[in-house]
């Protein structure tokens, strides 16, 4: 069963029963989309696997809940959008393109063969939602330490490939025991996610933010310089400092101490961060409320 809303179709699992004609295209095209859990790739063989039956030449694929914009092949005049939906849960929308019309044939082929793609883009939500779930840390909605552990190896071997910079932030808040000591964990908690928050708001989109330990966060920078990480760790230090947290009748402020080190050519995971814990524990020896670098540690 499909809805017109405006010039968007929506194909919901109702659709379903309308496909229980089964033939050859649904299963050459159903298998095809069982071998993937990534979006992008199930539109990606989808649009290939119907291009012999409703010629296109590019489609864009829209989903809002995992931030995806996808776009391939060459935007045109005549398209024709699908809001597509399952059991009320939003799968995105598809889009396909070409110069000339589609036929009204092609519409009705194309509404049956969407079906096939409605349930593995339900298993792909499912799935990538979960994964969502692995890496998140649920108190301060930043990257948890198994997501830092498969990034850090992305990153920098990204960063080697290129040859591109990469810095690294190591920040822990300073006497963070006596916020929980003099007002609960309650209130510690709240310190926690404010200091998220002030790394969040100011670092870049491309910046990855990671709750390490209890109150110790890293922040990976791509394609900056020490410089740029020193830069940038001054603007959450300020931010930091700039907060004030209200719980209950207490006005509480609290700084935090930071390392920064950029990756070199030999490095291994261990010693680009050991670099930034070090200089980190130099700021808190050096009295807190600071950062240091990996150059001024060594000019030590
Ligand atoms: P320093 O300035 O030297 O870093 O001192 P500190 O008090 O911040 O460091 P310390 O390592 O002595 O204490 C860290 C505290 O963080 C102890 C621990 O109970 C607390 N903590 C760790 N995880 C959490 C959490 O999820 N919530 C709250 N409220 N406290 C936490
Ligand atoms: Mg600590
Ligand atoms: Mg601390």
């Amino acid at each position: 069963m499909k809805h017109k809303t405006e010039n968007l179709a929506i194909v919901s699992n109702h659709s379903f029963a309308a496909s229980k004609v089964v033939n050859l295209h649904h299963y050459d095209i159903s298998s095809a989309l069982q071998t993937t859990l990534e979006f992008a790739e199930l539109i990606d063989l989808f649009s290939n696997k119907i291009l012999h039956l409703i010629p296109h030449t590019g489609y864009s694929y829209e989903n809002i809940q995992f931030k995806l914009d996808i776009k391939k092949g060459i935007v045109t005049e005549h398209s024709c959008a699908y809001a597509l939906k399952v059991e009320n849960l939003s799968l995105g929308s598809l889009k396909l393109m070409r110069q000339q019309r589609f036929s009204d044939a092609e519409i009705r082929l194309l509404e049956t063969l969407l079906c096939t793609l409605i349930y593995p883009l339900k298993n792909a939500s499912i799935y990538q939602q979960a994964l969502t779930m692995a890496y998140t840390d649920s108190l301060t909605q930043t990257n948890n330490r198994t997501a830092f552990n498969a990034s850090i190896a992305r990153e920098m071997s990204l960063a080697h490939r290129n040859a591109n910079h990469l810095s690294v932030i190591f920040l822990d808040i300073d006497h963070f025991k006596h916020i929980n000591d003099s007002f609960g964990h309650n209130c510690g908690d709240m310190a926690l996610s404010s200091v998220a928050h002030c790394i969040i708001d100011t670092v870049r989109e491309s910046d990855i933010v990671f709750r390490y330990g209890g109150e110790e966060f890293v922040i990976l920078l791509s394609n900056t310089d020490l410089d740029g990480a020193q830069i940038m760790a001054g603007r959450i230090l300020e931010c930091i400092e700039n907060h004030t947290l209200a719980y209950g009748m207490n006005f509480i402020k609290f700084t935090a101490s930071m390392g920064v080190s950029s990756l070199r050519r030999n490095d291994s995971i261990d010693s680009f961060v050991k670099r930034a814990d070090q200089a980190m524990y130099h700021a808190k020896q050096n009295g807190r409320n600071q950062i240091q670098s990996e150059l001024m540690e060594h000019a030590l």
